[in-house]
């Protein structure tokens, strides 16, 4: 550790702390940038555990932070694979309508993509034939511009970009407590202090814990919601050209189980969205009591639960039977069975909950005079990084 005071310290080693602090980097190419983080190395948690999908911006309410840095973010995404070479994918995304109820809520979903700036298609039953074989659906809508990415890989390379430009990285080093005086921040980990003028916390599943040093997290706190995903076995690797998602439920925060090329040639099926007891625990192998506890010690997450109790326990019921699982995805795909259903990663949600018990929706980013905290940042963040950076820059965060 160092003693010397840096000009900013970041926390948190995921997309969203790596692109902040690729931003900080060319705007203040000489100051001092540390990047702290408890892992190994980066995107060991949401980042790399997610979907991999650059979202379009179809779904989130007209003039949210969610549409407008999606929308600025997903070329932002692409000009960085460009130019740094990292797979990506621009194959589009199929939304399909399994009866006339969902046509119906298709109609919504192409009057906001219109109002959010999406390019968006109506798509017949027999186009819907032409352009994916193995689905079924009564009609769509096509999102040309949605793709598939390495988000692992943009973090990496992110790194190797900041360690050349002489970026400081602390891995392995947990913040366990915040202090802010009138000239500087202390940040004290499990392997020494580190003194910075300037915060930036971007701790994802932990956002609450981090903004709770500082006082700032009286008004929400992360329930964690687990994804669990599976792989197609091989012989459904050319199973589809474009992403395949149902229309959302109503009312429901998530996408729902959607079938996804990924940019290493196979192709996933999932998440689903069942309440997690720990916030990094993928695969269910310890019980996390400091985690349950703080999850059933909050008001907001029984009203969350009471209002939600029926798609919770349908979520928990497709968590433990496979054949429940299968009943989403043969809504609009009969052609895979359980058997072609292989293990694969698990990703953990972070979702900001209002003491109320509402799910908060939309980014949501708090500051005191020396620190920025991003307490939400929820999908599409990953599509949105570049631009939720710049946005930090363009409204005075930073
Ligand atoms: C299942 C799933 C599917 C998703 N699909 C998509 C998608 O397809 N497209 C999309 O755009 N978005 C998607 N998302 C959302 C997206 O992954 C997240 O919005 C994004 O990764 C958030 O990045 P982050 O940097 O804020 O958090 P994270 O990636 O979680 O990083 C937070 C970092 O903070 C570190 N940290 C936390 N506490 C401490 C501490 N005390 N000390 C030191 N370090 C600490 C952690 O170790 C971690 O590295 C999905 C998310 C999930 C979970």
């Amino acid at each position: 550790m160092t003693d010397k005071p840096y000009d900013y310290c970041i926390i948190g080693a995921g997309i969203i702390g790596l692109t902040i602090a690729y931003k900080l980097a060319h705007q203040h190419p000489n100051a001092r940038l540390v990047i702290i983080d408890k892992e190994t190395g980066p995107a060991q948690h949401q980042t790399g555990r997610n979907s991999g999908v650059i979202h379009a911006g179809v779904y989130y309410t007209p003039g949210s932070l969610k549409a407008t840095l999606c929308r600025k973010g997903l070329p932002a995404i692409l000009d960085f694979c460009q130019k740094h070479d990292v797979a990506y994918d621009q194959c589009g995304k199929l939304i399909v309508a399994v009866d006339a109820d969902e046509a119906s809520r298709l109609d919504a979903l192409y009057d906001r993509s219109q109002q959010n700036g999406i390019e968006i298609t109506r798509v017949n039953a027999a186009k819907m034939a032409k352009m994916a074989p193995h689905i079924t659906g009564v009609a769509a809508l096509f999102s040309p511009t949605t793709g598939i990415v390495d988000y692992t890989g943009i973090c990496h390379k992110l790194v190797e970009l900041l360690t050349a430009k002489g970026v400081d990285f602390q891995f392995s080093s947990k913040v366990l407590k915040l202090r802010e005086t009138s000239d500087t921040v202390v940040i004290e980990t499990d392997k020494g202090a580190i003194h910075g003028a300037q915060l930036i916390v971007c701790g994802g599943l932990q956002a609450d814990r981090l903004a709770d040093m500082m006082g700032l997290a009286d008004d929400f706190r992360i329930i964690p919601f687990r994804g669990e995903y599976f792989r197609l076995a091989q012989k459904h690797d050319a199973i589809v050209n474009h992403l395949i998602y149902p229309v959302p439920k109503p009312g429901l925060p998530f996408l729902g189980v959607h079938l996804t090329k990924m940019v290493g040639g196979y192709v996933t099926v999932g998440p689903n969205a069942v309440l997690s007891l720990g916030r990094e625990d993928y695969d269910r192998s310890y019980f996390e009591p400091v985690d349950t506890w703080r999850t059933i010690s909050y008001p907001g997450f029984w009203k969350l639960m009471n209002r939600f109790k029926c798609a919770g326990m349908s979520e928990l019921k497709r968590s433990l039977s496979k054949s429940a699982y299968m009943q989403e995805v043969h809504r609009y795909c009969s052609t895979i069975s359980a058997k072609d259903l292989l293990p694969y990663r698990t990703g953990i949600r972070a979702m900001a909950v209002d003491p109320d018990g509402n799910m908060i929706d939309d980014f949501l980013i708090k500051k005191t005079t020396r620190s920025v905290h991003v307490c939400n940042a929820p999908s599409p963040a990953a599509t949105s990084a570049f631009a939720i950076a710049d946005y930090l820059f363009e409204t005075g965060y930073l």
